[in-house]
């Protein structure tokens, strides 16, 4: 069985973990070099939370380094909503000195859909079907790149015109959205047969 590791600094890593131990993973949190580097992960997950301050707190730990070189070996990564920021080549609007670890050619927008949309709850018509998904001020994809699959769109299905919330590319798949808040396994059940 796949082992998982979830970046556990800071924000939503109970519901990943809890979901993806359903589905028979191993789950490792990570929150040192060790935790990264000597678990044999198969594959990451950067939850929900506040992307400028896990970019803070990735270099407070000495993490950013060794992630971005495992990341760039290949380490497959499920990001959602800050993670899906941290995963993006650029940041429209990053908070001051807010970096990310640029693996997935996209351009994001932090909180696009403004606080109304706080704690918003739908069906998505995604690529792997209807997704029960979660948004808590999340992020749009406002630009792709080559290599990079829209997945899911906001109000529209893919071939529709929506905000983009959901792209991947061969190592990651990134979500504007919490699949995890709804417990709808779809994108974590994809990620795990892929590892
Ligand atoms: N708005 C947050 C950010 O910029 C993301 C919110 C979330 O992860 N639910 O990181």
């Amino acid at each position: 069985r796949p082992t998982v590791g979830i970046l556990a600094l800071q924000g939503g890593v109970a519901e990943h973990a809890a979901m993806l131990e359903t589905l028979g993973a191993r789950v490792v949190p990570v929150r040192t070099e060790g935790a990264l580097t000597e678990s044999s992960l198969d594959g990451l997950v950067l939850p929900g939370g506040e992307s400028s301050t896990v970019d803070r707190l990735l270099r407070r730990f000495q993490l950013r380094d060794p992630l971005v070189e495992m990341l760039a070996e290949g380490l497959p990564v499920l990001g959602t909503c800050a993670g899906m920021i941290l995963l993006a080549e650029q940041i429209v609007d990053p908070a001051p000195g807010q970096q990310s670890l640029a693996v997935v050619p996209i351009s994001v927008q932090r909180n696009a859909f403004g606080p109304q949309a706080d704690s918003a709850t739908e069906m998505l018509e995604t690529t792997l079907g209807p997704v029960n998904a979660a948004f808590i001020r999340a992020p749009a994809v406002v630009s792709a790149g080559d290599g990079v699959a829209v997945v899911a769109r906001r109000g529209t299905d893919v071939a529709g015109d929506g905000p983009i919330v959901g792209v991947a590319t061969d190592q990651a798949v990134a979500l504007s959205f919490h699949p995890e808040l709804t417990g709808d396994v779809t994108f974590h059940h994809e990620f795990l047969d892929r590892l």
